[in-house]
């Protein structure tokens, strides 16, 4: 019921023509791929060239960042229109790496996400925690928390415009992937809080992606999970081989 949804993260990794060539690449591998929902999210440089690559193809667009401000004096920033207006459809919010190296808080993000809605694009709000906090059974917490401020406001009108992607941080860019039992606890955890928040019915409906050392040889135990509905890909997104096998293992 839930349509698969899988995103590569490719974090700031590229150059022009680097860009291109993995977005045309990915355009042709998959261009009758119906079944799940693709998107890119290249550095901000290069969406534009990017959404061109892709154009006309079922690869979609997101960028991994915004601000939540419409417009001014906000130097260095980039609004959700400028992201419309180069072809982006989806945007990432509150990334872990925004989260612990540039220090962005539940309440920036919670205004990033509700700013990213309000101009039509499709945020990924982006969860989990720290390995200490793991170890220190903190985890359901952690996330519970980012879950929630992260939606505070949201309305059930808008809520299915959100993807959650999981993504403990102890798994990103290690190697060192959840096990599927690890993730189906988290978002089953996830879920559960929605249906609270929400409803059963929007609990049912919303896309939960699990990110953290997702490759083609675990794509597919991770994706038999029930409530594993896609992927937030880094690594393994840089490659058209790979990020395409893991969308056709789906
Ligand atoms: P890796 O797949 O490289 O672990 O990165 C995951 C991630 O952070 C995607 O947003």
């Amino acid at each position: 019921m839930r349509k698969p949804f899988i995103a590569g993260n490719w974090k700031m990794n590229k150059d022009s023509a680097g860009s291109v060539e993995l977005a045309a690449g990915l355009a042709k591998e998959l261009k009758d791929v119906d079944s799940v929902d693709v998107a890119v999210c290249p550095p901000f440089v290069y969406l534009q060239a990017v959404s061109n690559a892709v154009s006309g193809s079922p690869v979609k667009v997101g960028a991994q960042n915004m601000y939540f401000e419409a417009n001014g004096a906000f130097t260095g920033e980039i609004s959700t229109d400028m992201l419309k207006d180069v072809g982006c459809t989806y945007v990432i919010c509150g990334h872990s790496e925004r989260r612990h190296v540039i220090g962005e808080t539940d309440e920036l993000v919670n205004k990033k996400v509700k700013a990213a809605i309000e101009s039509g694009l499709l945020p990924i709000l982006a969860v989990g925690e720290l390995l200490e906090e793991r170890e220190a059974d903190k985890t359901n917490d952690v996330v519970k928390t980012q879950v929630t401020k992260g939606l505070e406001g949201v309305s059930a009108d808008d809520i299915l415009k959100v993807t959650i992607a999981y993504e403990p941080v102890w798994a990103i860019g290690t190697g060192k992937t959840a096990t599927p039992d690890q993730a189906q606890d988290v978002h089953a955890m996830i879920r559960g809080l929605i249906a609270e928040l929400y409803s059963q019915d929007v609990a049912d409906k919303i896309r939960i992606q699990y990110g953290g050392s997702a490759k083609p040889a675990n794509t597919a135990e991770l994706m038999a999970q029930p409530d594993v509905d896609g992927l937030l890909v880094g690594g393994a997104s840089l490659k058209v081989e790979d990020f395409s096998k893991m969308i056709k293992t789906v």
